[in-house]
């Protein structure tokens, strides 16, 4: 009996705790029948050319259709479904899922997906890429995956010979939320991203704080000496949009253009029309 043994003990037993402990258990049960239930869908949130506008591609953003919660946000699961040793198959699977979505798009649009730290830990990724780009039938130049510092933080060699096999591929590799981690600079020079996406954080006050503007900046200007394209994202107001244009950012993601989209919201005009490919038109 948790009283008995004293104060310090009783806390640990706090009810609230106790809820919040058991609202976890409860999830991670859930999490762990959620993908044979089909719980899981995956959103897309369009990535625009800033220049002209036009969305190029979509960023494929898991959610889970909880039967009671309704639609529940990454950050309430990822970080559990990783600790819980689940991410690689529900990666694997959001990978197949946005694949065989894009293959119903313009071809000129590209997908991109997320992958996690514990995804690029094992060996199985690169055969999952290959066995669900032949599935799909999507071109590998079509498919962008999006890695975060956090992995590069573990400088592991295994990881840079998986990126360079994935690469050779033909897929393209961005790196996520650039400058909330470290050890980046010493990375763009041990690999050739292909894109660096620059963390909403900065994005956020880059109107009002000249420090974040600086760091963009400095962010676009190394992307450009690398050859590597950018994607600002989390723009939420057209003030923003313009500075970002005005410092030479390529790609534009955030809420002024949309909200991450079921796959029934997706333009009728981004996809394939009886085999004939329309135009691409203005987002
Ligand atoms: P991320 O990859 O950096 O994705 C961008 C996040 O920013 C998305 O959140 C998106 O909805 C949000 N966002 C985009 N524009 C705006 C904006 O203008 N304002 C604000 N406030 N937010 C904006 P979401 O969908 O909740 O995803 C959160 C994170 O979860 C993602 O961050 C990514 O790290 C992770 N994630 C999502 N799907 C997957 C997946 O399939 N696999 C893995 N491993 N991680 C995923
Ligand atoms: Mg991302
Ligand atoms: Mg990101
Ligand atoms: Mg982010």
């Amino acid at each position: 009996e948790a009283k008995s043994r004293g104060r310090g003990v009783s806390v640990l037993f706090h009810p609230q705790l106790l809820r919040d402990l058991q609202e976890r258990r409860e999830l991670e049960m859930n999490l762990r029948v959620a993908l044979e239930r089909g719980e899981f869908e995956v959103w897309y949130q369009p990535l625009l050319d800033i220049a002209s506008r036009r969305t190029v591609g979509y960023e494929a953003l898991l959610r889970w259709n909880h039967p009671k919660r309704g639609i529940v946000e990454p950050s309430q699961f990822i970080p559990l479904a990783e600790e819980a040793g689940l991410i690689a198959n529900i990666g694997e699977w959001a990978l197949r899922e946005a694949l065989s979505e894009a293959a119903t798009w313009h071809e000129e649009l590209t997908i991109a997906v997320n992958v996690s730290p514990a995804q690029m830990r094992g060996e199985a990724l690169l055969g999952q890429v290959v066995s669900a780009l032949a599935n799909s039938g999507v071109a590998p130049e079509r498919l962008e995956l999006e890695i975060t510092e956090t992995l590069l933080m573990e400088d592991c060699e295994m990881h840079l010979r998986t990126l360079h096999r994935l690469r050779a591929l033909g897929v393209r590799i961005a790196l996520d939320d650039f400058g909330t981690g470290y050890s980046s600079l010493n990375y763009l020079r041990r690999f050739p991203f292909d894109k660096l996406k620059v963390d909403r954080s900065f994005v956020s006050d880059i109107v009002e704080e000249t420090e974040s503007g600086a760091i963009v900046e400095t962010v676009l200007n190394l992307a450009r000496k690398f050859d590597m394209k950018t994607t600002a994202e989390g723009i939420e107001s057209e003030a923003q949009l313009a500075k970002l244009n005005a410092m030479g950012c390529s790609q534009a993601q955030g809420f002024l253009f949309d909200r991450p989209l079921p796959p029934r919201m997706i333009p009728a005009a981004h996809r394939k029309a009886g085999g004939r490919m329309p135009r691409l038109q203005m987002a």
